[in-house]
């Protein structure tokens, strides 16, 4: 459950102790290396100080005896070891008082700083550690023991050239911890900052998920995760949207099936009940709700498809010219009755466009039948059709062949006219159900044009008229 915690901490931990280690094992060599190189140029010159004050002691007595008793005069720091050879390599001095009388060969010594008097080599004086004590042994006295100059001067680090070392060290692993615990610190801070959001989602995940769709994830950050939190939230918004939706169209689909089913359920019990006769008046009415119910059905089971985008066009090409007007030779007579009169405008070499024949009649159809519906006698219906450009205002974007159905009917107040392509919006209870009103038709219109790739808008002037316009893309 907290691996992620885990993964991030354990990473950065491994970081730290990783570039920390480093970083002290490196300093360390290289305070080691330029440490050694400190000491051999003091040891260097030490050797070479104390060669020139034993040469003016040896000048003196024009030997070495009694050396033994001065050497301690020119330690330095009292933590090194000096010792002297003559000039045939017998220790003659030594403050560690181990190796009198030993030889150079014998101990191992080499490169000792020469002792010159009169331009003669009398003897040579070594450097050590203190803790040197034999053969070979030159390396036991700290880890850099004993070391050889390019002018082959043996250097030692003393006792206290140690510690000081050692000191360092101790600083440098003390500072290389501090380092990492600080950014350990550092380090769960930055985990917890990231995996707080991370848990906020997935309980936010969880609560949508048991269909809390009202549940909201707090963001507390503007980085990427601040942008998942925020996306996250307007998944949940457009779910609830959703849902909200598929609840009102149920809704909605109850309310419409129940109106005909109501009519057809009171008209047959007036007539078993004996109060209508079973005449063709009210079998007609039986008959024009159970008509209204099966548009319903068919404009439900459309909309349907076409919202979840399963509408399958089979397009052909279409003369778009000729399609009109076969289709305002069925509404003619309909037309005639209500006293509407029907035009066709249509210019000259209309190209032929490829689309679902069958879907854009029911699109023009539906346009056609609501657009004599809304005319009074006297007024006139009227179909144009014409090639045009991109239009900016109502979002083509490409050529289309615009249709547009314009009517001189009663028009639509502005208010109702962003809404009429809504399924089920009504403008009042302009269109009695008995009349075929299912609510859909406009919806229906939206999306088979949209299906096509293609845009349908409205225009109207309340009192004057209405103007619905489709626009299909030519190179479709
Ligand atoms: P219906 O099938 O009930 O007519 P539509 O979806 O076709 O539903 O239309 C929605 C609403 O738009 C209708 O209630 C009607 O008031 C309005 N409407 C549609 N076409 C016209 C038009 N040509 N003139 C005026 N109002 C119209």
């Amino acid at each position: 459950m907290r691996s992620l915690s885990w993964k991030l901490g354990g990473a950065l931990l491994l970081i730290v102790v990783v570039s920390v280690g480093l970083m002290a094992y490196l300093t360390n060599r290289s305070t080691a290396r330029e440490f050694r190189q400190y000491v051999m140029q003091g040891n260097i010159i030490h050797a070479q100080l104390a060669a020139e004050s034993l040469g003016e002691y040896y000048a003196q007595g024009q030997s070495w005896q009694g050396v033994q008793g001065i050497l301690p005069q020119f330690l330095m720091m009292g933590g090194e070891r000096l010792v002297v050879v003559d000039s045939s390599g017998v220790v003659v001095g030594d403050t560690g008082r181990v190796w009198l009388g030993e030889t150079e060969a014998r101990l191992g010594l080499s490169g000792g700083e020469p002792v010159i008097v009169s331009g003669r080599e009398v003897g040579r004086v070594y450097v050590l550690a203190p803790s040197t004590d034999g053969m070979m042994g030159m390396m036991s006295g700290g880890m850099m023991g004993r070391g050889m100059m390019g002018n082959g001067s043996p250097t030692v680090v003393t006792t206290a050239e140690e510690q000081f070392f050692s000191r360092v060290n101790r600083s440098l692993w003390v500072a290389g911890l501090v380092a990492a615990a600080v950014a350990l610190l550092l380090g769960l801070l930055l985990t917890r900052q990231i995996t707080r959001p991370v848990r906020a989602l997935t309980r936010g995940a969880r609560q949508i998920s048991k269909g809390n769709l009202d549940y909201r994830v707090k963001a507390s950050s503007k980085d990427e995760l601040g942008e998942l939190v925020q996306s996250f939230n307007s998944m949940a918004a457009s779910l609830a949207g959703s849902e909200q939706a598929r609840r009102r169209l149920t809704a909605d689909i109850a309310h419409e099936l129940r109106t005909p089913l109501t009519v057809i359920e009171g008209t047959v019990d007036g007539m078993l009940d004996g109060v209508f006769p079973p005449d063709s008046e009210h079998l007609t009415s039986i008959k024009e709700q159970t008509a209204l119910l099966t548009r319903l059905i068919g404009d439900l089971r459309d909309i349907s498809l076409a919202e979840a985008g399963q509408l399958k066009l089979e397009r052909a090409p279409t003369d778009m010219v000729e399609l009109v007007r076969r289709k305002l030779a069925q509404v003619e007579v309909k037309a005639q009755e209500k006293g509407v009169a029907l035009k066709l405008e249509a210019h000259d070499k209309v190209p032929e466009i490829n689309v679902d024949y069958m879907r854009i009649e029911q699109v023009i159809t539906n346009l056609l039948t609501n657009a004599i519906y809304h005319t009074p006698a006297g007024g006139s219906v009227t179909v144009s059709i014409g090639t045009v450009d991109a239009d900016r205002e109502h979002q083509v974007s490409n050529p289309s062949l615009a249709i547009s159905v314009a009517d001189t009917g009663e028009g639509i107040a502005p208010e109702h006219l962003p809404h009429i392509f809504e399924r089920f919006y009504r403008v009042g209870d302009s269109r009695a159900r008995s009349e075929g009103g299912t609510g859909l038709g406009l919806a229906i219109v939206k999306h088979l044009v949209q299906a096509h790739g293609g845009k349908v808008w409205a225009t109207s002037q309340a009192g004057k008229g209405s103007t619905f316009t489709v626009a299909l893309p030519l190179n479709a």
